[in-house]
């Protein structure tokens, strides 16, 4: 039974352990695809607008230096501006455009190109500037554009991301949950059987007064006990009176229910604490009386062979009533008189023969004076 819950409980730790790999593993792939992606944006928005923009930018500050260069030199060497507006116009040219933008760096394209000559008036240049001019205010446009589908895709992304986490969290709080609420309801379930198990061990089942086993546990004690409490201690012996003359007189099975009866009526009597009943075997039942002395014993022993009389359980075949009776021999053990549990067992037992011969129903207490 241990081992079965043991076995389940790290069943279900080894499911949680994969639970929170899954979810960590779940969790970082989530984030590293919405980083992929912002990277991305990033990307587009930098080489997409902000490369072509700095590129333009460069081309009018060229045309510019030029226009500055022609009218300051006459002989002004164009080439090495030709150079740099080249290679960023080119650079431009071959960046990604749609078919409406396409048409009209196309259209341009072509002014570039014929710019790069000496014939080239600065009224060429300064058209030029205009139409760059154009392209950066366009390329701008759409950088702003850009930025705001990206920023409405990052508030989103952020928000999916959250949700995500938020939901994750709970799947493995609640399963968690599952996990500690079933551990906690089998091990209570298992202290109950515990404790079951630990009762059913030291009753017995018929009577449910304390059994033989544990009666020698308590009785093996009961000096230890006694002489550290420093108390008297009894120990009573009890046995139905004629019992096989019952059972033959009323069946096996009504002296069972009369075993109960008597036993109920003992554990109902000495139902203090510090007091135990035990049923010793077949007819015959054990008390053990802690801090007690021989006045009160005398009292409870005259009051038990009553109240078993007052059961009022018919017993024709009895020799000396008509009711069921018991006889009682008893000892008292007094704190560190050093008499071993065997002579105490024996002494008790010797009483309860008295009893016997004496007549039945009454109860004999060894007395060491008199006895
Ligand atoms: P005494 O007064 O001398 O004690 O006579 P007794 O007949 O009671 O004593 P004896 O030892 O001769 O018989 C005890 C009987 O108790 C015999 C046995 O069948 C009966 N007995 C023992 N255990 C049980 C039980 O669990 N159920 C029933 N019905 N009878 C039992
Ligand atoms: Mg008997
Ligand atoms: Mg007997």
């Amino acid at each position: 039974m241990k081992n079965e819950f043991y076995k389940s409980l790290s069943f279900k730790l080894a499911i949680l352990s994969v639970i929170i790999i899954i979810s960590l593993l779940a969790s970082s792939i989530l984030f590293n695809s919405q980083i992929d992606k912002l990277k991305d944006r990033i990307d587009y928005i930098y080489f997409g607008n902000y490369v072509p923009v700095l590129k333009l930018h460069s081309i009018e500050e060229n045309y510019d230096d030029l226009i500055t260069c022609m009218k300051t030199h006459k002989k002004c060497n164009r080439d090495p501006f030709f150079k740099n507006i080249k290679s960023d116009w080119e650079y431009y040219n071959n960046s990604y455009k749609n078919l409406k933008e396409r048409k009209i760096v196309n259209n341009i394209d072509s002014f570039v190109k014929d710019s790069f000559n000496y014939k080239s008036k600065i009224s060429t240049y300064k058209n030029l500037i205009k139409k760059i001019d154009f392209l950066k205010e366009h390329e701008k446009k759409v950088a702003y554009k850009q930025r705001k589908a990206f920023l409405k895709e990052y508030t989103q992304m952020k928000d999916y991301l959250f949700y995500n986490m938020i939901i994750l969290l709970l799947v493995s709080f609640l399963f968690i949950s599952v996990i500690i609420y079933s551990i906690i309801k089998k091990d209570n379930q298992l202290k109950i059987l515990t404790k079951k198990y630990k009762i059913d061990s030291i009753t017995d089942s018929m009577t449910k007064l304390y059994n033989r086993k544990y009666f020698d546990k308590i009785f093996d004690n009961m000096p230890f006990i006694s002489n550290s409490k420093h108390w008297r201690t009894a120990f009573v012996m009890l046995d139905i009176d004629f019992f096989k003359q019952y059972n033959d007189t009323y069946g096996h099975d009504m002296g069972d229910i009369a075993l109960k009866k008597v036993a109920s009526e003992l554990k109902l009597y000495f139902d203090k604490e510090y007091e135990y009943v035990f049923r010793l075997g077949g007819e015959e039942f054990g008390v053990i009386l802690f801090d007690t002395n021989t006045d009160i014993l005398k009292e409870c022993l005259k009051e038990v062979n009553k109240n078993i009389e007052s059961l009022n359980i018919e017993h024709k075949n009895s020799k000396i009533s008509q009711v069921l009776t018991i006889s009682i021999g008893a000892v008292i053990y007094e704190a560190n008189s050093y008499i071993s549990c065997n002579q105490v067992y024996k002494i008790a037992d010797e009483c309860l023969y008295k009893s016997k011969q004496n007549g039945r129903n009454q109860f004999t207490i060894y007395n060491e004076g008199n006895q």
